[in-house]
């Protein structure tokens, strides 16, 4: 797979956005950091995917504790953590999403495109749905339990409504690999789950009509 193409795509499809345009508005460059990883699934060093280099860079990424999560994206990654001449967004991807099945790459990489949209400060209210928070927090609530940095940092009611109402255009945009909404969420969320909390059946999934 080519990551920086299938984000762009996905930005395109799911959200309508051009990717491409997001960064030269921003004057952003992408970098693309793979974290390698140990039998344990433990990340025990890093290395440039694509995107410029950076000197300290690396040393930044491995200090931080950010770098724990299967997949990750950080807008304006310079700011946290805190290399102020790093203008641009990081991607990271561990093993275990090299390793991943295509569609819990797909899936994943758009959990990460709703986490830029949202701290990108992008326009995002036209892609919400009449009961966008209402099912936003109810998928939340099988999150909340892991209680990790990510999920109270980053994972908002606003960040679940979006992913909730944009995720039955991921599924009706790629159906090879999902079956309905409710796939693509669970999916998305895989790595935020604990396990033996899926399905989520206490959600209203729209229709697909396609
Ligand atoms: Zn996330």
């Amino acid at each position: 797979m080519d990551i920086k193409n299938t984000l762009s795509e996905i930005f395109l499809k799911v959200f309508n956005l051009d990717y491409d345009a997001y960064l030269q508005k921003g004057s952003r460059d992408l970098y693309g950091i793979r974290l390698i990883e140990d039998e344990h699934c433990n990340v025990i060093n890093c290395c440039r995917m694509f995107g410029l280099d950076h000197p300290i860079l690396m040393d930044a990424i491995k200090k931080k504790g950010l770098i724990q999560s299967v997949c990750g994206y950080l807008t304006d990654a310079g700011k946290i953590i805190n290399i102020y001449d790093l203008n641009g967004d990081l991607l990271f991807v561990a093993d275990t999403f090299l390793k991943a099945e295509t569609r819990t790459q797909y899936a994943l990489l758009f959990h990460e495109l709703c986490h830029l949209i949202i701290e990108a400060g992008l326009e995002y209210k036209h892609l919400l749905v009449p009961n966008a928070y209402s099912q936003g927090k109810n998928i939340r609530k099988y999150t909340q339990y892991i209680g990790s940095y990510e999920n109270d940092r980053w994972h908002t009611d606003n960040w679940f409504a979006l992913l909730f109402a944009t995720s039955m255009r991921l599924a009706s945009e790629y159906p090879v690999l999902f079956k309905n909404q409710q796939d693509a969420v669970e999916c998305s969320l895989i790595y935020d789950v604990l396990p033996g909390d899926l399905p989520m059946n206490n959600i209203e999934w729209m229709r697909n009509n396609h």
